[in-house]
């Protein structure tokens, strides 16, 4: 028996309306549940449209599809962030240009954005690392100057806020991942949210196949996808909406006791950031291990695997990835370089208990030189 890193919570509501979608016989895209989890959802992250898809990957893709981005153009996003941020640019053909992170958040380093925009870039790609939301402000400045589109990349930050408004609405579209570790989950599955009817509408219609629009149905002007979340899904997705709230306090009670309880080691390792600014849902609960704590960060999770307590490194930032680091090797990216060495994730989920807090804090605080 492990303590995982993040397992999905699922109840007997989720078993209930699963059944109820599958009795009604509408399974596919078409059923009621997801329109029904569309709006229920977007209007909590503050928005007017959702438009629900397979996956996060693809809600990515298709928010950059809608929005016309195509090759020749950049999208600017942090190098410190899950693969699927870049890939969804890359599908596009545009070209991703990186940003280092922000040492006291983790986040895309907002004030060395706008050395990286150029006559091409066309969108900005801010992910809330771990459920701590980037500092927008500065980033709604500099696309209101330079013309350019915000793509929240919000796929790990559900529920989080940013001065009081949640992430998803604070840009011109939010990308949202349903995956089975995410706070709230479908299996797999996602969600663009948006204020604008024109680009809810385009992605839409580019979701499915881009079919013909004036009499001719399989007849197609656009390269379309075959991006759709099923109604299994979306019904799946409306029991865990319900406890949205829930989950959110779950992983921030979670992340509080953490806190108390690796207090004492000082600056031995680094607490997870949250700016007064700032609500952070802790996707994943994340610390850094400095070298003043007297084991590596790979041996500490070696040893925590022994004592039954799943953990995982940060992410690889983008520009060492063996698919994209010959693009990027005359840049340096030094905060988001310690961040992979020094980052680890401790057990997150929505079925943490205190007790397990406590185990794996006293585990931590033990193997303390
Ligand atoms: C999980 C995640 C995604 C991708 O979501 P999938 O549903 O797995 O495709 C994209 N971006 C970030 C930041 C993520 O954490």
């Amino acid at each position: 028996m492990k303590i995982p890193v993040c397992s999905p919570k699922i109840g007997e509501k989720e078993v209930e309306y699963v059944s109820k979608c599958i009795r009604s016989g509408w399974i596919s895209s078409m059923g009621e549940c997801v329109t029904e989890f569309e709006e229920k959802f977007a209007r909590y992250c503050g928005c007017k449209y959702g438009v629900t898809t397979s996956s996060g990957t693809t809600a990515l893709h298709l928010a950059l599809a809608a929005l016309g981005i195509k090759e020749g153009n950049e999208v600017i996003i942090p190098t410190f962030t899950m693969i699927a941020t870049a890939n969804a640019v890359t599908y596009t053909r545009a070209r991703p240009v990186l940003v280092d992170a922000d040492p006291s958040t983790w986040n895309i380093d907002t004030s060395k954005i706008e050395g990286k925009i150029t006559k091409r870039t066309k969108a900005m790609m801010p992910v809330h690392t771990y459920g701590h939301p980037v500092d927008m402000d500065m980033i709604l400045e500099l696309a209101e100057k330079h013309g350019l589109y915000v793509v929240e990349d919000a796929a790990e930050a559900h529920g989080a806020e940013y001065k009081g408004k949640k992430t998803g609405g604070l840009g011109d579209v939010g990308c949202f991942s349903f995956y089975a570790n995410k706070i709230i989950t479908t299996g797999e599955g996602g969600m663009v949210t948006t204020n604008n009817e024109e680009i809810a509408e385009r992605a839409q219609w580019l979701r499915a196949h881009a079919f013909g629009r004036h009499g001719k149905h399989f007849y197609h002007e656009e390269l379309g996808f075959g991006y759709r979340m099923s109604a299994l899904q979306a019904a799946f997705g409306l029991a865990q909406f319900e406890s949205i709230d829930e989950f959110v306090s779950i992983r921030r009670n979670n992340a509080k006791l953490y806190n108390t309880l690796l207090e004492e080691l000082g600056d031995k390792i680094i607490l997870p950031p949250e700016k007064p600014w700032a609500k952070n849902v802790y996707w994943m609960y994340s610390i850094l291990i400095e070298d003043r704590y007297g084991l590596g960060r790979d041996e500490l999770m070696k040893k925590l695997d022994a004592d039954g307590i799943e953990t995982r490194t940060f992410f690889y930032p983008i520009h060492v990835q063996p698919i994209y680091a010959s693009q990027y090797n005359k840049e340096k990216f030094p905060i988001a370089d310690k961040l992979s060495r020094k980052g680890m994730n401790l057990p997150s989920g929505n079925n943490l208990t205190a007790e397990e807090v406590s185990y794996v804090c006293e585990r931590i605080c033990k193997y303390a030189k």
